[in-house]
């Protein structure tokens, strides 16, 4: 029997390499994408080989639709089977919507939201009973607490929705759909040290960042079968943020 087999979009770091690296230690073979970094993405791939799974990378940019078929093409190619879907490359566009360029809008719907639905669309032709869709959101889907990031906030609300449908749509297949929303996590998108950091905690019960881990349990939680009978959730692991 092969081992089943997980795509985590923006694979090569942050909070995707800690799903990566997660999932494989939960017996899944991985397939990771990115947008620039190889060197990042073959040395997330490489601690998957060392725990004894198989890794694939594929560089392809999340926010055109060639890339997003890409991914899911390329892992049926190559393992003939995909089990769980981790949409998790986005970015952060930060400013008033006054000052946001349409071009920056493109490019937050392209890669934010258009993505998760190509990618949920093509990768579950391919899917079975049992197969799990877990897109990452973030609490500010949820509550927009300061000024600033409206378009990051629309697009991550958009994921709840989005679930939502798709539950309806594939509960009679045993195929499960999750946004998980993640407070402030330390990353290269926001560090813990940053300058916006004092504020974003602010606003968290715990008055702390969470750790990449702290989302990698969730998203292994959510893939496992323990997790079968929760579809269509957006669940918070955000310190409280949206509480
Ligand atoms: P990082 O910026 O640290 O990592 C982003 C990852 O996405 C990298 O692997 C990067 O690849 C990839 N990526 C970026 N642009 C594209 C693209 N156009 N196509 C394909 N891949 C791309 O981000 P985080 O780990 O912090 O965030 C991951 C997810 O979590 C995002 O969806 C974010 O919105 C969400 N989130 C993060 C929070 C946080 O506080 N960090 C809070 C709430 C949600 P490459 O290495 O090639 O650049």
């Amino acid at each position: 029997m092969t081992n089943p087999v997980a795509i985590v979009t923006g694979g090569s770091r942050g909070i995707g390499a800690a799903i990566v690296e997660q999932l494989a230690k939960d017996g899944f073979d991985i397939v990771l994408s990115y947008a620039r970094n190889a060197q990042a993405a073959e040395e997330t791939a490489d601690k998957v080989r060392a725990l004894g799974r198989k890794a694939l990378t594929v560089k392809a940019d999340g926010a055109s639709v060639e890339g997003n078929k890409a991914v899911i093409a390329e892992t049926v190619k190559e393992f003939g089977r995909l089990d769980t879907l981790v949409c998790n490359a986005g970015i952060y566009p930060y400013g008033p919507i006054d000052q946001m360029s349409v071009e920056q809008i493109e490019q937050v719907l392209n890669l934010n939201v258009r993505a998760v639905m190509v990618e949920t669309s093509e990768a579950v032709k391919h899917m079975k009973t049992g197969g799990r869709l877990i897109f990452i959101g973030s609490a500010f889907g949820a509550r927009a607490p300061f000024p600033g990031i409206s378009l990051y906030a629309a697009t991550k609300a958009a994921l709840r929705g989005f679930a939502q449908g798709v539950a309806r749509d594939l509960g009679p297949k045993g195929i499960t759909v999750n946004v998980v929303e993640p407070g402030p996590i330390d990353t290269d998108l926001n560090p813990a040290t940053g300058e916006g950091a004092k504020l974003i905690s602010s606003f968290v019960a715990t008055g702390a960042y969470g750790t990449v881990q702290d989302i990698a349990s969730m998203v292994s939680f959510l893939a496992s079968p323990k997790a079968g009978y929760i579809t269509g959730a957006a669940l918070p692991v955000d310190g409280g943020l949206e509480a």
